[in-house]
């Protein structure tokens, strides 16, 4: 019962935010994950344009493909992945217009978190789609990890600057011109109330006492 509520819920919802119909899930096999798709128009001989509602439920992707007179997709929901042969994923979003040329193998589909929704238009005049390859866990993954790889050492270099401005105030604290002089460039220029000066006068200064850096406590930097 509760899952049956939840489902109905999900469903209620994805309804009210979908401005074309969501259509039935695909049950083509070109594919990974859970695809609704709504043919809009039949195209005929004045109009060779295919122009489909796709909606894509986290995760889910097309396998690589090629459309020979190329497409559109006029991306109507959520965030998604797009990637051409040879090139790096883009991070496509609702509001975004995507051009992709004739013969360009290539896949669109869902980030691995978000929903994903896009109108197709497909010009027909050149032929059906042609269906290639899955797309891999690796092809699929690149940008995620990409992601992770770039936070974490984000955040490695964020601490390291955090713990050397401090392990600085101690050694300034402690008249360590050792350490400073190693820590501080060649050509650095210090500013002070009473005048700006370079880096032998500065350790200078700092060992005789002329500028007392009191040791301080850090609790947020
Ligand atoms: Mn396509």
């Amino acid at each position: 019962m509760i899952l049956f509520s939840t489902v109905f819920y999900s469903e209620a919802v994805a309804q009210e935010v979908s401005i074309f119909p969501k259509g039935e899930i695909s049950a083509t096999d070109n594919n990974t994950g859970i695809v609704w798709l709504k043919e809009l128009n039949v195209p005929d001989s004045i109009f060779n344009l295919s122009l489909a509602h796709a909606t894509f439920a986290p995760g889910a992707k097309l396998d690589w493909h090629i459309h020979p007179a190329g497409q559109y997709l006029l991306i109507t929901e959520g965030t998604g992945y797009y990637q051409e042969r040879g090139k790096p994923v883009q991070i496509v979003h609702k509001g975004d217009v995507i051009k992709c040329l004739p013969g360009v193998e290539h896949w669109h589909g869902a980030t691995p978190e978000t929903d994903f929704g896009y109108i197709g238009a497909t010009p027909t005049q050149k032929g059906r789609t042609i269906w290639l390859k899955r797309v891999n866990d690796e092809e699929y993954n690149t940008i995620k990890q990409k992601q992770d790889v770039s936070s974490v050492s984000n955040k490695n270099a964020e601490q390291e600057i955090i713990d050397l401005s401090k392990q600085k105030w101690i050694w300034m604290a402690d008249k360590n011109v050792d350490s400073l002089n190693a820590l501080f460039d060649e050509k650095s220029v210090f500013v002070h109330m009473g005048g700006s000066w370079g880096k032998a006068q500065e350790l200078s200064t700092i060992k005789s006492g002329g500028i007392w850096y009191k040791k301080l406590k850090f609790t947020q930097l």
